[in-house]
C-alpha cells in the first residue's frame, strides 16, 4: 500500500538479533549484552524472546494489518480489552483529512460509550488487580513516600468525584489543576474523567500570567491547586501564584467560586497560607468526607477528555483537544507494545503531568494495563545527580521513560567514564554505578531528537548496555507514540525513533507536498488518520486547519523535519522552522548538535541560522561545556573540526557561542527562537520569555556574546 511498507519489507530481511551478540563485549562485560554491528544495536536474544513482539516479522504482519485494514485492527484490540457500556455504530472511523473537501473531522468509535476512569480503575480491580500497587510517590525529600493499590486510588478518586458533583461540576465542565506531581494530581485526572468532567492541567511552574491565559480561555468551574510543594532545595508558593492568576482572569471577566487547595504538610502549613475564605477550599477538610464510591457518567467516545496546551516551543500555546474513546485504545495500546509492558514491570516516567506525557504515559496508558506506575515530586538531581537511580534501585523500576535534557544533564554532572569504544565505557561515573539498576530492563526518551552520544551514555552505563530504548516521536497533538522502536523487534540505531507504530503511516514530503520516496529528507506528514488523534484546537478550529492541514493538503503536517535512511529508518531532524540553509544545502539543528554533543568536552549544544552574506545563512553554535572545562580558542577549534569531521566542511559552525546554560521551556525544549535574536542580536525583540524555565540564562548568555 505505501513505501512505508515496502521499506519495512526489505528491513523484515534482515536477520534478527539471533547470533548476533558481540564476543568481544560479552567477554568485557561478562554479560549477554546487545550488540552494536554497522550502526545497529541488537536486542539480546533473551530479550526478544520475552518480548510481545519479538522480530522484525511479527511487526510487519501487524503493522500490514493496521494499515490495510484500521477499522478492523483498532476495534479488534477496543473491543476485547476494554469496557464499553454500549457499542459504538455501524463506522470506527469517519474522517475528512483534506482541507480540499471540507471541513477537517476525526471522529474513531462514535456511538460508543464508555468512561476512561472506569477502563482504568474498576476494570482492573474486578480483573484481580484490587491489592496491586497502582501508584508509588516518591518525595522531594529522601525517605518520605506514599503508596496506594488500586482500589485504594479508586477509593479516593470517586471521593474527590463525589465532592467535584457536589459543587456542581458536571459533565463537559472544565476543570483547571494547577498541581505538582502528588498523588492528588493524577487522582484528580482521573476523578474529572469519572464524572465526565473536562480537566486542562497547567503545568505547576507556569507564571500566573500563563495560568490566567488559560483560565480565561476554558472558563472553569474550579481550580484544584495545592499550597506549596518542595522542588530541590526551593520551596514554591503556588497558591501564590493561582491568586495572582485568579486576580488577573477576574479582570477579564473570568471569576472562581471555588479554589480547591491540598495542604501539602511537608512544604507549607496552612497557618502560612493566604486565604480567601468563601472562594478557598482545604482539600482535607472536605474530600475525606464524601464516600468512597461514586457511579460513573457514561460518555461518547468522542465526548472531551481533557484539554492541554502545547509547550509553546514555537510561540503561543495551542489548546489541543482530546476526546475519550480513540485516546484510550490509542495510549493503552502504545504504552503495552512500545515499552514491552508485563503485568510485574515497574514503570517510571519522569514527565510531569502538566506535558502529554504525564497525560498519556503517566496516568492513562500505565493505568490502562494496569501498571504499577513511580510518581516522583521532585528535582532528578536532589539532593544529587544520584537520585534517579536511588530511586530506581528503591522500586526497583523495570521501564524508566525520561528526556535528553535529564540523560544530558547527568551526564554534564559528574561523569567521568570516558568512551573506548561506541560500547563499551569506563565505568567512572560515580552517581550512576554507585547504584545497582538490574531491575532496569527497558528505557524510554521523548522530548527532542536524541544524540548519539547521549544515548549511549544512557544504553551503555544506565542501561548497562542490557536495555533497548525506546526513542517514541510524537507530539502533544497526537495523543500517543507515532514513530517509536518495539524494543523486543529491531534492532536500533543510536538516535533514530526507528518506525512508526501500529497504524500510523508517516510521510515525507517535498517543498510542494509531494510524498518523496527512499533515502530522502524534507517535512514530515502523516497520511491518514489514528484514534488518538487531537480532534480541534479547542475554541478555533480555523487555527487547527491551518496549522495542520492547510500546509500540505491532505496530510497532517507535524511541524517537524525527518529524513529516512537507506534502511528506512526515520531521523527527525528538527522543527522545519529551525532548518539552516547554507549555501543552498538544508541542515538540520540536531544533526550540528548531535556532532558537537559527541565532542566529549561538550555537555549541550544549540545551534541556530544567522543572516550571512555570502552563504545566505551562517551556522551559529551555542555551546555548554562539561562541569569544570573551562573556555579556550583551542576548544573552539576542535568543536568546528568535530563538525567538519562528522558532517562536512559546508555544516562547520560559523561562531561558538559560550553557554552556561540554555533557554529551555518549562519541559525541558531549548527555545531556538530566543537563541536566533540573540545571534543575530536582535535583543530588544526577544519576544515572551515568561515560559522559560530560568529567564536568567538570556542576560548570560548577551553577557557572553562576544567573548
Ligand atoms: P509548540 O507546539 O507549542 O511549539 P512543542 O512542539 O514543544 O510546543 P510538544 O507537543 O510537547 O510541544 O512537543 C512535540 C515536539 O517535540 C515534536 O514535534 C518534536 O519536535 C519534539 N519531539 C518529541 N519527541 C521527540 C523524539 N523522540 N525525537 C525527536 N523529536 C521529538
Ligand atoms: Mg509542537
Amino acid at each position: 500500500t505505501t513505501n512505508h511498507l515496502r521499506h519495512v519489507e526489505s528491513m523484515a530481511s534482515l536477520p534478527s538479533g539471533a547470533g548476533k551478540i558481540s564476543h568481544l563485549n560479552a567477554v568485557i562485560l561478562g554479560e549477554a549484552l546487545a550488540s552494536e554491528e554497522n550502526d545497529f544495536v541488537f536486542p539480546s536474544d533473551a530479550f526478544s524472546h520475552q518480548a510481545l513482539i519479538p522480530s522484525p516479522h511479527k511487526y510487519l504482519e501487524m503493522y500490514k494489518r493496521s494499515i490495510e485494514d484500521p477499522a478492523g485492527f483498532w476495534s479488534g484490540i477496543a473491543s476485547s480489552q476494554f469496557y464499553w457500556k454500549q457499542k459504538w455504530g455501524d463506522q470506527v472511523c469517519s474522517e475528512n483529512l483534506d482541507v480540499r473537501k471540507g471541513d477537517i473531522k476525526i471522529e474513531w468509535f462514535k456511538g460508543g460509550i464508555t468512561n476512561i476512569c472506569y477502563n482504568c480503575l474498576d476494570r482492573n480491580i474486578d480483573a484481580g488487580l484490587a491489592d496491586k500497587i497502582a501508584l508509588y510517590w516518591e518525595s522531594n525529600e529522601p525517605g518520605f513516600d506514599a503508596h496506594l493499590t488500586y482500589s485504594q486510588l479508586l477509593h479516593r478518586v470517586c471521593q474527590l468525584a463525589n465532592y467535584l458533583k457536589s459543587i456542581g461540576v458536571r459533565k463537559g465542565d472544565a476543570v483547571i489543576v494547577y498541581l505538582p506531581m502528588l498523588m492528588e494530581l493524577p487522582i484528580t485526572m482521573l476523578a474529572c474523567a469519572r464524572i465526565g468532567a473536562v480537566h486542562s492541567v497547567v503545568f505547576a511552574g507556569f507564571s500566573s500570567e500563563s495560568l490566567a491565559q488559560r483560565i480565561v480561555d476554558c472558563k472553569p468551574k474550579v481550580v484544584i491547586t495545592c499550597n506549596a510543594v518542595r522542588r530541590g532545595p526551593k520551596t514554591i508558593h503556588l497558591k501564590d501564584i493561582v491568586d495572582a492568576a485568579l486576580v488577573e482572569s477576574a479582570k477579564n471577566g473570568i471569576s472562581i467560586d471555588v479554589c480547591l487547595t491540598y495542604e501539602n504538610q511537608s512544604a507549607l502549613k496552612r497557618e502560612s497560607t493566604k486565604w480567601q475564605e468563601g472562594r478557598d477550599v482545604w482539600w482535607e477538610d472536605v474530600v475525606p468526607k464524601y464516600p468512597t464510591t461514586c457511579d460513573v457518567e457514561w460518555v461518547d467516545a468522542e465526548d472531551p477528555l481533557f484539554l492541554l496546551y502545547t509547550s509553546g516551543s514555537t510561540g503561543k500555546p495551542k489548546g489541543v483537544l482530546h476526546t475519550t474513546g480513540g485516546y484510550m485504545v490509542y495510549t493503552a495500546t502504545t504504552f503495552k507494545y512500545a515499552f514491552d509492558y508485563k503485568e510485574s514491570d515497574v514503570y517510571w516516567c519522569t514527565a510531569d503531568c502538566g506535558w502529554i506525557t504525564g497525560h498519556s504515559y503517566v496516568t492513562y496508558g500505565p493505568m490502562l494495563n494496569g501498571a504499577t506506575v513511580v510518581v516522583y515530586e521532585g528535582a532528578p538531581n536532589y539532593p544529587d545527580s544520584g537520585r534517579c537511580w536511588d530511586i530506581v534501585d528503591k522500586y526497583k523500576v523495570t521501564i524508566f521513560y525520561t528526556a535528553p535534557t535529564l540523560v544530558r544533564s547527568l551526564m554534564r554532572d559528574g561523569d567521568e567514564a570516558s568512551c573506548i569504544s561506541n560500547l563499551v565505557y569506563t565505568l567512572k561515573s560515580p552517581y550512576v554505578t554507585r547504584y545497582s539498576r538490574k531491575s532496569l530492563r527497558v528505557l524510554g526518551s521523548v522530548g527532542e531528537p536524541i544524540n548519539p552520544s547521549a544515548w549511549r551514555w544512557f544504553f551503555n552505563l544506565v542501561g548497562g548496555s542490557r536495555c533497548p530504548i525506546s526513542d517514541t516521536w510524537w507530539q502533544t497533538e497526537t495523543g500517543g507514540f507515532m514513530i517509536t522502536p518495539l524494543p523486543g523487534a529491531w534492532p536500533q540505531k543510536p538516535g533514530s525513533a526507528t518506525f512508526p507504530f501500529f497504524g500510523v503511516q508517516p510521510v515525507i514530503v517535498d517543498e510542494k507536498g509531494t510524498e518523496i520516496d527512499g533515502e530522502c529528507s524534507g517535512y514530515l506528514c502523516v497520511k491518514g488518520s489514528w484514534p488518538g488523534a487531537f480532534r480541534t484546537l479547542y475554541g478555533d478550529h480555523e487555527r487547527y486547519e491551518t496549522t495542520y492541514f492547510r500546509p500540505f493538503p491532505g496530510y497532517y503536517f507535524t511541524g517537524d523535519g525527518c529524513s529516512r535512511d537507506k534502511d528506512g529508518y526515520h531521523w527527525l531532524t528538527g522543527r522545519v522552522d529551525d532548518v539552516i540553509n547554507v549555501s543552498g544545502h538544508r541542515i538540520g539543528t540536531a544533526e550540528v548538535e548531535s556532532a558537537l554533543v559527541s565532542h566529549p568536552q561538550c555537555a549541550e549544544a544549540a545551534v541556530v541560522g544567522v543572516e550571512h552574506e555570502v552563504k545566505g545563512q551562517g551556522i551559529y553554535a551555542f555551546v555548554t561545556l562539561v562541569e569544570g572545562v573551562p573556555y579556550s580558542e583551542e576548544l573552539r577549534k576542535s568543536l568546528i573540526l568535530i563538525v567538519r569531521n562528522q558532517i562536512g566542511a559546508f555544516a562547520a559552525p560559523d561562531k561558538i557561542h559560550w553557554a552556561p546554560g540554555l533557554p529551555k521551556t518549562r519541559s525541558g525544549k531549548i527555545m531556538r527562537r530566543i537563541l536566533r535574536k540573540i545571534a543575530s542580536r536582535q535583543l530588544d525583540e526577544l519576544g515572551d520569555i515568561s515560559t522559560l524555565a530560568e529567564p536568567g540564562v538570556v542576560d548570560q548568555l548577551i553577557a557572553l556574546a562576544d567573548s
